[in-house]
């Protein structure tokens, strides 16, 4: 079996990254915080475009792009809300500052694929950390790991986007797994995995088990799922927990040590 990337390797890199920028340019970390997208617009060396959400392309896990240029520049989907375009305008960032770092690039040379899927986990971590501090995650997320309705409360609390909720949601994971943001059409808004293979954005997960379950109804359901990968291939059986999070569903989905059951053996791997 392959080794997929682990939550914590991402999130190793993001705190080089956020040291790294710190060390450039002084007080930057606390500005993006306030406004990712105002902080960036007044970088002389980097151009920032918004841009039509169907134009944005697929390689990232959000509705962004990053051109290395010259001139580099960042591009964010319109549509979206306040919060998602930070988060989005982060993660873009995130890409430029490890393409024009050789320390930051460096740890992409011990990865299978050349650092591809580290890059952009890496990319959601960073803006993870920027936009949701760690002391209040973990006055929400205990260490038995998350269930769907405490990093509902978290967003609740911390009023940052949905996917910096779902980013520091999987490096609490007790277990390979993975968070999953669905729209109410049970599509894919974001997904963020933890030593398994990573899920498409805008992939239809609305018909496997559990999910149908909890868009049908009140939005909380609980049992065993299949996630669905490209050509209709499901992922291995997954213990799952959902809840309703501001007009999206919210999924916690692992192979075993589920937060919400006291005793869960591993599901069998395929
Ligand atoms: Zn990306």
């Amino acid at each position: 079996m392959v080794n997929y990337l682990l939550a914590g390797a991402a999130r190793t890199q993001a705190a080089a990254m956020v040291q790294e920028l710190e060390a450039a340019r002084p007080g930057a970390v606390a500005r993006l915080a306030q406004g990712a997208l105002a902080e960036l617009r007044t970088w002389p060396e980097l151009t920032v475009l918004e841009v039509d959400e169907n134009l944005t392309e697929q390689g990232c896990s959000v509705a962004g792009a990053y051109d290395f240029g010259p001139p580099p520049h960042l591009s964010v989907a319109t549509s979206a809300s306040r919060a998602r375009r930070d988060f989005t305008a982060l993660h873009e960032l995130g890409h430029h500052l490890q393409k024009n770092s050789f320390a930051l690039m460096e740890p992409f040379g011990r990865e299978p694929d050349g650092g591809l899927l580290l890059e952009d986990a890496a990319c959601d971590a960073f803006a993870a950390e920027i936009l949701l501090p760690a002391p209040l995650v973990s006055q929400h997320l205990d260490a038995k790991g998350p269930t769907a309705s405490a990093i509902a409360q978290l967003r609740q609390a911390s009023n940052a986007s949905r996917m910096a909720v779902c980013v520091r949601a999987v490096q609490h994971l007790p277990a390979p797994g993975h968070i999953l943001l669905l729209d109410a059409t049970g599509h894919l808004a974001f997904a963020a995995s933890h030593g398994l293979p990573p899920l498409r954005r805008g992939s239809f997960q609305g018909d496997i088990a559990v999910i149908d379950r909890a868009l049908a109804g009140s939005g909380h359901a609980r049992g065993l799922t299949q996630v669905r990968y490209r050509d209709g291939i499901l992922g291995r059986e997954l213990h799952t927990d959902t809840a309703p999070m501001n007009g999206y569903l919210v999924a916690v989905l692992v192979t075993d040590s589920a937060p919400w059951r006291t005793f869960t053996p591993p599901t069998p791997d395929t």
